[in-house]
């Protein structure tokens, strides 16, 4: 096949680049550098239980935005999981997010709905003025007591330093519910697709004008492969190393999964819970199954996969997560930039080539945008 466009990466945002430039009669040819497609939404399945395991980290989709919504309908059913997380801090479990069923257990109180505002604004009130640094802009959203016990040593486990040390920039808004809404997320139009993440990226794929070539490692020095006016390059791999690190390398933070079979059918009783003392190194336990209650096989199965997730530092090698959004890493991406630029028919877009954290919603959105500009 000659190709009109190529797609360098096959996570959420190239799969929906690919099949939007071949739904407007492109043809598309997707490399991927891993053995399979679906970039970090990956998952597999526990031959053992039947249990969808996801490979790098919980992912639960929700959203907003219409347009995604319908897109994403096009390649699966969603099975109308409402994501919950729980938080265990000085030997109780509470719900996230701050809202009235947390304050009230935490202080032994029972306020209504129109008392909660007046009473978090108490206590964040017995702050200083000017917050400097995040510690000080956590404690004058909700006060001291809140802060140290759900946020302080959980923020300090997921940066590697101490709050003092982050900017006050980092924390906007720490919105405080006064209902006993304790939905994670606002979006209703939220779930897990119904067969599993990879069977949609199957079905986008899954086009008479795409090809999709797997442990294919897209580089900008490969004659066969360069992008041009006539043939762009959607590319979302790491901005930096499409440019070998030739100003150095953007900073991240990594993760470490440690993943276990535990011999009980139910571990926790739901599937995220996060671990806010210090008292343990990692931030939060995931259990599978209970994404997928509709699986009675796995619901039901005697054990049960679990995941143990230590935020760690980065380095060359690692998995990247989270981009570390400073005034350092913001000079080095601007120079990255500025070399894409230069390249006539490179498009550099993904978590990873915009050096941005999005969830797959946004993903979708941004690729859906970027490919209609192209057809
Ligand atoms: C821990 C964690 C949990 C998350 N949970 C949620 C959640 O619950 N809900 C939610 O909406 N979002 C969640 N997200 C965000 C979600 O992971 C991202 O929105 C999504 O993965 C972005 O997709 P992407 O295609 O940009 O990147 P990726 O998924 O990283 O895909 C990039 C692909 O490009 C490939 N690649 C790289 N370089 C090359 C190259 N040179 N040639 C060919 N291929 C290449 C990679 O192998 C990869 O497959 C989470 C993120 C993290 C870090």
């Amino acid at each position: 096949m000659v190709f009109d466009a190529i797609v360098a990466g096959a996570g959420i945002w190239g799969c929906t680049v690919a099949r939007t430039l071949a739904d407007g009669g492109k043809r598309v040819l997707v490399l991927e550098k891993r053995a399979a497609v679906g970039g970090n939404v990956r998952c597999e399945t526990d031959p053992e239980t039947g249990i969808e395991v996801h490979l790098y980290g919980s992912h639960i989709f929700h959203t907003g935005i219409d347009e995604v919504w319908g897109f994403m309908r096009r390649f699966t059913e969603f099975n109308g999981y409402q994501h919950k997380v729980l938080a265990r801090y000085g030997g109780k479990t509470y719900f996230l997010p701050l809202g009235l069923a947390l304050v009230n257990q935490f202080y032994g109180i029972d306020l209504k709905p129109e008392e909660l505002p007046a009473f978090i604004a108490k206590e964040a009130g017995k702050t200083c003025a000017e917050p400097s640094n995040f510690e000080e802009q956590a404690i004058s959203f909700i006060g001291r007591p809140l802060y140290e016990a759900f946020i302080r040593e959980y923020t300090r486990k997921q940066w590697g330093t101490d709050p003092r040390n982050l900017s006050a920039d980092v924390i906007r808004r720490l919105p405080v519910r006064a209902s006993y809404d304790v939905n994670y997320f606002p979006d209703w139009r939220q779930g897990i697709p119904l067969d599993g993440y990879n069977a949609v990226f199957d079905r986008m794929l899954d086009h008479p004008g795409i090809e999709v070539r797997c442990s294919a490692e897209f580089r900008l020095d490969d004659p066969e492969f360069a992008p041009s006016a006539e043939r762009p390059v959607f590319y979302s791999g790491p901005v930096d190393e499409l440019f070998g690190y030739r100003f150095g390398h953007l900073p991240w933070r990594s993760l470490r999964f440690e993943r276990e079979r535990a011999a009980v059918k139910d571990f926790q009783g739901t599937s995220v819970v996060n671990y806010t003392g210090a008292e343990v190194d990692f931030t939060r336990i995931h259990e599978f199954k209970h994404y997928h209650p509709e699986n009675r096989g796995a619901m039901e199965a005697p054990s049960t996969i679990i995941c143990r997730e230590y935020p760690k530092a980065w380095k060359p090698g690692d998995e990247p997560y989270y981009p570390v959004d400073n005034q350092a890493s913001r000079e080095l991406l601007a120079k990255y930039r500025a070399e894409a630029a230069k390249v006539p028919g490179l498009v550099v877009g993904g978590r990873l080539g915009e050096y941005k954290y999005y969830d797959m919603d946004k993903s979708v959105a941004r690729a859906l945008e970027t490919a209609k500009a192209a057809c």
